[in-house]
């Protein structure tokens, strides 16, 4: 393919990054002691505190949600711990494997691809037994299934044992959270999906009692992401332990004056609802079954089964050639769906973009497709 083709990115990470991002991000570079980056990097680590509602502390750093899930982890439970994963799909199954490592008792609740472990069945769970901590995976991005956070948190509440863990990366910016009013422990994400930003930088929520909890257990084996190498510099970013991600800081920093401009997370999250309703309908309306459950849904991104006869390699690249990218399904639904990510700085235009691009390689297909006719469904739906 052509090097400069311009390709509209619509997976569920990265997603597009708005120019006013990618201005920030190609500043010249400062010294992370410069005390004007000083400046922006403590007014992000607050901003992002008090954007989500967490009276503890934020941590903007560099790595990917990954890294994200093993600070999460590892600040709150030792070996021979036991730990609860509520996994509605791939992600929330990645946990058990970093849980393992950890050495770590490990039981998972797990929903069938679609649907999601409802809080009744975590109730049930907790109350069996002393879990340190537990992981809910806020959306799925295997599965485009959302969990019912706060729901959980009420039960989380009456466990302040455990320390509840929302996998966030796929979600935060466009799902509505608040860390102390849903009673979340460590909430975290990364800067390539709803935020808008190029991959490299995670956040990472942690509530009082996560702090606690972190203290409590003195020296940990692990260093890079230990809350107590990085709590002085949340506090005084003029401090060195290892060297911040200077560009993506200012990215995530334009970013959260976007998210801001827009009137606030609970805006935001409302746009997201209204876009996933619509794009949904859309895609319905030719054919596709959406694989998450109605009532269980995310915003961010919609997993689409294909009618009969697509072939996914196929359908894909003839996306490619209509200018879309979209990804490929995982799991038992690897080559019979494609997944749409619709989160961040994506808009109607985009949205109408790729419906088009559906529309078109369906026919590439061979599916006999009314032309326009997802496209006038979406428009239709948003017009309400
Ligand atoms: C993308 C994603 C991750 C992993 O994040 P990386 O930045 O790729 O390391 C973890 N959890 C969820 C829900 C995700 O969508």
């Amino acid at each position: 393919m052509n090097k400069e083709k311009n390709v509209l990115v619509m997976i569920p990470g990265p997603t597009p990054v708005v120019d006013s991002i990618r201005a920030e991000m190609a500043r010249p570079i400062q010294a992370f002691g410069d005390p004007r980056f000083v400046s922006d990097y403590k007014k992000l680590i607050d901003d992002l505190g008090e954007l989500f509602d967490c009276n503890g502390q934020a941590f903007p750093l560099a790595g990917t949600g990954t890294t994200a899930m093993e600070m999460a982890i590892s600040n709150v439970t030792k070996r021979g711990d036991n730990i609860l994963i509520v996994s509605n799909g791939f992600f929330g199954d990645r946990f058990i494997e970093i849980a393992q490592r950890k050495g770590l008792n490990v039981d998972v609740l797990s929903a069938e691809w679609g649907t999601c472990i409802t809080p009744e069945q975590i109730e049930a769970k907790l109350n069996e037994k002393q879990y340190a901590a537990m992981t809910v995976t806020h959306v799925d991005t295997s599965t485009a299934v959302v969990a019912p956070i706060e729901a959980i948190g009420k039960i989380a509440a009456k466990h302040p044992e455990t320390m509840y863990i929302v996998d966030g990366v796929a979600a935060e910016a466009a799902e509505y959270t608040d860390v102390d009013g849903m009673n979340i422990d460590i909430l975290f994400t990364a800067s390539q999906k709803a935020f808008g930003v190029c991959p490299g930088m995670f956040v990472v929520w942690a509530s009082q009692s996560a702090l606690a909890r972190r203290k409590e257990l003195g020296t940990i084996p692990e260093y890079y992401v230990d809350f107590e190498k990085w709590l002085p510099i949340m506090k005084d970013p003029s401090k060195y332990f290892a060297t911040p991600a200077i560009n993506l800081v200012w990215g995530m920093a334009e970013s959260v004056r976007l998210i801001k401009e827009e009137g606030g997370l609970k805006v935001r999250a409302e746009r997201h609802r209204k876009n996933a309703d619509a794009t949904a309908k859309a895609l319905e309306s030719i054919g596709f079954q959406i694989l998450a459950q109605p009532g269980c849904r995310a915003c961010t991104l919609s997993v689409c089964i294909y009618p009969a006869g697509v072939d996914d390699a196929k359908f894909r690249a003839s996306m490619l050639d209509n200018g879309v990218v979209c990804a490929g399904s995982l799991g038992a639904y690897a080559g019979k769906a494609f997944r749409l990510g619709h989160m961040g700085n994506i808009g109607e235009n985009e949205m109408i973009t790729a419906l088009s691009a559906v529309e078109r390689s369906l026919l590439a297909c061979g599916v006999a497709v009314e032309l326009g006719k997802s496209v006038a469904t979406y428009v239709a739906e948003m017009k309400k």
